[in-house]
């Protein structure tokens, strides 16, 4: 695969860098293939045509738009498979899984945004205050490698039906998929200049996005550490910034719940897209009385996720997406260990070749070790007990995240009362279904903003008011 190209005002074009970043499949250690690497001139290029853009495409009415995202929608849909092949070579998540989440979330969520137009208020009396909500502006779309496609949407979507132009910068480990949106894109025939897509190195193209002027908004997703110098770098010219960041969520499995269901979804939740997930239950919290019995059901269904070939139909775990990340999660196993983690799951040997990690269960986490308060971003599940649920609240609670979570109670009241003590963006109860119409996003250094939804278009909206 060889993109060469970058795509600005409607147009391939070729960047003014002869920088390149290659891109490797974590499940061979192959190099598949090469995009450009831009630099900050085409950057500059990117942003100046965004903002010639702008005014066009925010004077066309939200059902205007809302008619472009369909269009959108209809091409990308087209490529649902292609779009799950290309996140199983470049990022190695299980080709099943890869077609329901890499390729079918972002459809959805695309199809929501498109079917929202009609229902949003775009402005309000209030008195005899017209309250209206108009673009942002341009926007800079920085995207991480987890889930590439859904987060560039979750952005882009919005972003456009609020009716601000966009430049997405996506990851360099996963650029592929980017460029087959932006092949939708141009079949789809959005005006010229509304999206762009500049592919580059977070600390040049990144920054320098994050940075520029020209810029209104930054929507990141990504570490915690990199959201940081994106709010430095964003307050220079006090651009809005919104922020997806890392977790740490608890899953909390109360006395009277059915453990055997719970520890089984919490154990695939820990799993999902090798451990790569924002949003992972990766501190599971049980109760003494039946921790010993937990700790046997996470081992048994930590063995039904042997790593294998993420292209075989019945892969559950491919590889942790580059040698980098497999040493960081391996580091953190050894860190729980030195801790005093005991080892109930993950000791199996791994193949040769590829990035491989073997889902991993931690035993006797204690909440302050470094395995309970660093998101480690890979398969690695640590397991806490706790005495009664006002413990398990402080435990889930003792976290410089706060994106989600979960609990677990034959007692559906019990459950939400819980629920509402957890400071975290989110919870689940008993395994209930991801909502791609909820309120998205974290508390605390999880982040700043909500995607999804009308709450996800609120993002790119400003707010007017005019008396008469
Ligand atoms: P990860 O460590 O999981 O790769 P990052 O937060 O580093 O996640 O990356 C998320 C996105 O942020 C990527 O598109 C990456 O290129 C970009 N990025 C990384 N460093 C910077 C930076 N200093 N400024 C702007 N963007 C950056």
């Amino acid at each position: 695969m060889k993109r060469t190209h970058i795509y600005i005002g409607g147009e391939w074009v070729r960047p003014a860098s002869t920088d390149v970043v290659e891109v490797e499949n974590p499940a061979t250690e192959q190099i598949i293939g090469v995009v450009p690497a831009a630099g900050v001139t085409d950057i500059d290029r990117a942003v100046q045509t965004a903002q010639d853009a702008l005014p066009h495409w925010a004077a066309l009415s939200p059902a205007q738009r809302a008619a472009y995202l369909d269009r959108l929608w209809q091409h990308l849909d087209r490529r649902r498979e292609e779009i799950a092949r290309t996140v199983t070579l470049e990022l190695g998540t299980p080709l099943k899984t890869a077609m329901a989440i890499q390729a079918g979330l972002p459809l959805t969520v695309l199809r929501s945004y498109a079917d929202l137009a009609g229902d949003y208020k775009f402005s309000e009396w209030v008195g005899h205050s017209l309250v209206v909500k108009e673009p942002v502006g341009v926007v800079g779309a920085i995207t991480p490698w987890n889930y590439p496609l859904h987060q560039m949407i979750a952005k882009v979507a919005p972003a456009l039906l609020a009716g601000c132009t966009v430049v997405l910068k996506p990851a360099e480990l996963t650029p592929f998929v980017a460029y087959l949106l932006t092949d939708a894109v141009h079949e789809a025939e959005l005006p010229a200049g509304v999206f762009n897509l500049v592919c580059g190195h977070g600390p040049v193209a990144g920054a320098a996005l994050a940075a520029h002027p020209g810029v209104d908004m930054v929507s990141f997703t990504g570490s915690t550490e990199v959201g940081k110098q994106i709010s430095v770098f964003a307050a220079a010219t006090v651009k809005k910034v919104a922020l997806e960041l890392g977790g740490k969520s608890a899953n909390i499995i109360l006395d009277d719940a059915d453990l055997t269901t719970a520890v089984k979804v919490g154990v695939g939740n820990a799993m999902l897209n090798a451990g790569q997930t924002c949003t992972a239950w990766t501190r599971m919290l049980v109760p003494h009385s039946r921790y010993e019995e937990a700790l046997e059901l996470a081992a048994a269904a930590a063995r039904k996720y042997p790593v294998g070939d993420p292209t075989l139909p019945d892969t559950r775990l491919g590889p942790v997406s580059s040698a980098r990340q497999r040493a960081s999660v391996l580091a953190h196993i050894d860190t729980g260990l030195s801790q005093g983690a005991r080892l109930v799951a993950g000791a199996d040997e791994a193949p040769s070749r590829g990035h491989y990690v073997p889902a991993t269960v931690l035993a006797d986490v204690k909440p302050d070790d470094v395995v309970a308060q660093e998101e480690i971003f890979g398969p690695v599940l640590a397991v806490i007990p706790y005495s009664d649920d006002e413990e398990a609240v402080t435990i889930a609670n003792n976290s410089r995240y706060g994106l989600s979570g979960a609990v677990w109670s034959g007692n559906e009241n019990r459950a939400l009362a819980v629920a509402g003590r957890l400071q975290t963006g989110s919870v689940d109860i008993n395994g209930a279904a991801f909502n791609p119409l909820a309120p998205f996003g974290g508390y605390k250094q999880s982040g700043i903003g909500r995607e999804l939804g009308r709450h996800g278009l609120d993002e790119f909206l400003q707010i007017k008011a005019i008396q008469r």
